[in-house]
């Protein structure tokens, strides 16, 4: 009998299970279901617009949903038009896949200043993703304050510092690099609170800071340690050695050698967001590390700035039906399972940590754990189908979802690999009408 499974997020975890559950020796129907019309989640709206090479994986989750068992239900909401109840009810398995969408709050006084922007939003933003693109940041400053030390936050330096040229292979919306190359930003502080050996950033993305046409990274040679120092293990001690190997050679760089800088700056915890209505500055702490964590030590500074952005790691949201732990940002799990039927892969499962290629592992026990747990029988694709006609939902297959995905690709300029639909009604507009005009993005 067939395992009927409905996978919920069409992002790198969601198609890794289904990857997963197509290799089953086992008779599987399954129902890939996203809330925009677009797949691929973070591989489209999250991994940077000019790093297209890790982007390339998307080609391989466009062959998994074109597997006989998949089929891909885009633009539904699940938790508005389809409640996780009913999915549960129709289904022998529902896999949450629905990764960690918002920002981590910056708590700190005077975030709700006209500046302040959460890196999920202001990635989202540059990205297209049609939930922010008309987040219209006011970039009308010199000074950019970036928190945080991890991958995101170097993507957003990045963007922000790189010139047009740099980003032609990109698939920036025209209106981000409209705005971010009449930016007159010159400098863009990184702030780590710990030192440069806690910071989390990789060595692959912190090198490319070395080399951008206008921009020179800064980093001041008293902060770096001669050694890594502590107990690592193997691997994580290479990544720290690597990295402070390239921020020695940061630190040898001089401020005047290009029109813009990037600031890494390490040991300095944001207190306040300084201004009126807007921005005008960011207060901070230096702190020291005691086993670990970062300390405050009671000195002060402050720096002027016109935009802050929080780049302080991101969080799921609760889905009615399933039960959420506040306190880590997930739906609780023993291995990803949940409660009966019910499983957990990616980020909400595990909490917003690690790189695409993590949520395979996850994809893999899944399947199993549903082919062990699982016996069949429940109506699934045919019931589900018939609660989208009943309730009008205009979902969109992978196949309407690839049509959409060749015109951006026709409209773009190369080399940029496509020209990015940035609401659900233009990507819609381009199935469901002849005479359509297209936003652009
Ligand atoms: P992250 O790696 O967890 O980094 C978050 C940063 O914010 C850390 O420096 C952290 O410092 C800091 N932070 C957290 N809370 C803070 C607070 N209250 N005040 C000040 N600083 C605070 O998160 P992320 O950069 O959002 O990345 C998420 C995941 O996506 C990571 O696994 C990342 O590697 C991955 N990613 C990968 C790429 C890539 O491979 N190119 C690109 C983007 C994202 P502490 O360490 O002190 O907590």
């Amino acid at each position: 009998m067939a395992i009927r499974v409905a996978i919920i997020g069409a992002g790198p975890a969601g198609f890794y299970t289904a990857e997963a559950l197509t290799n089953l020796d086992a008779d599987t129907e399954i129902d890939l279901i996203e809330y925009l019309p677009a797949a691929y989640g973070l591989i489209r709206a999250g991994v940077a617009p000019d790093h297209q090479t890790t982007k390339k994986i998307q080609k391989s989750y466009a062959k998994t949903a074109l597997k006989p068992e998949i089929r891909y239900y885009g633009n539904v909401k699940v938790g508005r038009e389809v409640s996780l109840d009913e999915l549960r009810e129709i289904y022998d398995a529902v896999v949450l896949a629905i990764g960690a969408p918002t920002d981590n709050p910056a708590r700190l006084p005077g975030a709700d200043k006209r500046g302040v922007y959460g890196s999920a939003a202001f990635v989202g933003w540059y990205n297209g993703h049609p939930d922010f693109r008309n987040l219209d940041p006011d970039l009308d400053t010199s000074t950019v304050a970036v928190i945080g030390v991890g991958n995101v936050a170097v993507d957003v330096a990045r963007v922000l510092v790189k010139t047009h040229a740099e980003m032609a292979s990109a698939d920036l919306p025209d209106y981000a690099d409209a705005a971010i190359q009449a930016a007159p930003i010159t400098d863009v502080f990184m702030f780590g609170r710990r030192g440069p050996v806690d910071a989390k950033f990789t060595n692959v993305e912190l090198r490319e800071m070395g080399r951008l046409e206008n921009s020179v990274p800064i980093v001041d040679p008293a902060q770096l340690p001669d050694e890594v120092g502590g107990n690592y293990e193997d691997r994580d001690l290479r990544v720290r050695e690597k990295n402070l190997g390239t921020l020695k050679e940061f630190a040898i760089r001089k401020p005047e050698e290009k029109p813009k800088r990037v600031h890494f700056s390490f040991y300095a915890s944001p207190v306040e967001i300084l201004g009126g209505d807007r921005v005008e500055g960011l207060r901070l702490e230096r702190t020291r590390v005691d086993a670990g964590r970062a300390v405050g030590t009671g000195e002060f500074f402050e720096i002027s700035c016109g935009v802050v952005i929080s780049a302080i790691g991101y969080r799921s949201e609760p889905i009615e039906g399933a039960p959420f732990d506040e306190k880590k940002g997930i739906v609780p799990n023993e291995e990803g399972r949940v409660t009966g039927g019910l499983y957990a892969v990616g980020w909400i499962k595990r909490g917003p940590t690690g790189t695409i290629a993590t949520n395979k592992p996850d994809g893999k026990l899944a399947a199993k754990q549903i082919l062990a747990d699982c016996k069949g029988g429940k109506p699934g694709r045919a019931s589900f189908e018939k609660l989208l006609d009943a309730r009008g939902i205009r979902s969109v297959s992978f196949e309407e979802w690839q049509k959409i995905e060749a015109i951006e690709e026709a409209a773009a300029t190369p080399p940029s690999p496509r020209k990015k639909f940035v609401t659900n009604e233009a990507m819609l507009a381009q199935l469901d009408s002849a005479e359509t005009t297209r936003e652009a993005g």
